[in-house]
């Protein structure tokens, strides 16, 4: 088996792909069945996660949480039929408006993903929390907006382990998003008592190790509006941002392997259009599927 895993806890299970930007995923099993949590970015690893959930922990599938609509999430959904898909309602709006034409784009640019039919969610909820009894574990889905509108994290309620999507990453990304929401679910995780973090993309967090993740995370978003706003005073504003590197706002190129760079120069130019056009106003920009993005 290529895919990464580990056991985290009793019935609780993480993968981490060696293909996609380490993009994560997680299933918490039952007597009778599973629920997994986002379904890895290309089918050959999904469908690895689920042979090994099927033949290993030898239960099926019956529930899928999609953390977000982003196709590395959630565009698995199709390898588990049957399954309940359950997601934010803006998830599934996202998926709508925006969801077969992204498709579309990247079955032109990677002939793997024509074996991929997206799957709507079943179950929504907008606000508040839902419960999902699985076993002897009581997940809790809350909203954590901010990388995304849609974003929503799951809490292993028994053991304190959170989901978080990508509204925890080695690298705070908010193209798609809102910096501030980020910020504010940033600090509410950070509150949450929780033994580890399961980021969207990267390496577990472990309870010793949270509270300066977050102290981090939370540094790199004011360093970059710190930046903006300095690149808004001067007389060639573009120029300055291009001058803000990733290790000036505190944090590693060299994260999500190397991506961080590219994604740093996004959330600043996405930061900029922002401020510069009035603090409420936020980026609508779709993602060019062609491009690598999380
Ligand atoms: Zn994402």
């Amino acid at each position: 088996m290529q895919l990464q895993h580990e056991r985290i806890s009793e019935n609780v299970y993480w993968f981490q792909s060696e293909i996609y930007a380490q993009v994560t995923a997680g299933v918490v099993t039952g007597p009778q069945w599973a629920a997994i949590i986002d379904t890895l970015a290309t089918p050959e690893e999904t469908l690895e996660m689920r042979t090994y959930i099927e033949e290993q922990l030898n239960v099926p599938v019956h529930y899928i949480i999609n953390t977000h609509s982003h196709a590395d999430h959630a565009w698995g959904n199709c390898f588990f039929p049957g399954a309940t898909l359950i997601a934010h309602a803006l998830c599934r709006k996202l998926f709508e408006e925006k969801g077969q034409s992204a498709l579309e784009l990247a079955r032109q640019q990677n002939p793997i993903f024509k074996q991929v039919k997206l799957v709507l969610p079943h179950l929504t909820f907008t606000q508040g929390q839902l419960s999902l009894r699985i076993g002897k574990k009581n997940l809790i889905l809350l909203p954590t907006p901010g990388h995304s509108h849609d974003s929503i994290s799951v809490l292993v309620e028994e053991d304190r382990i959170l989901f978080a999507g990508d509204a925890f990453l080695p690298l705070p990304y908010f193209v798609d998003g809102d910096i501030d929401q980020l910020a504010s679910s940033i600090k509410n995780i950070g509150k949450m008592g929780l033994e580890n973090i399961v980021q969207g993309h990267g390496d577990i967090i472990l309870r010793g190790e949270i509270e300066d993740a977050v102290k981090e995370n939370l540094a790199y978003l004011s360093a970059l509006r710190k930046a903006v706003r300095n690149a808004l005073r001067r007389k060639n504003p573009i120029e300055f941002l291009n001058s803000v590197d990733i290790e000036s706002c505190k944090k590693s190129r060299v994260a999500l392997g190397g991506l961080a760079a590219e994604l740093h120069k996004r959330n600043l130019a996405a930061l900029y259009k922002k401020m510069a056009a009035s603090p409420e106003s936020q980026s609508e920009d779709t993602p060019d599927s062609n491009d690598r993005t999380i």
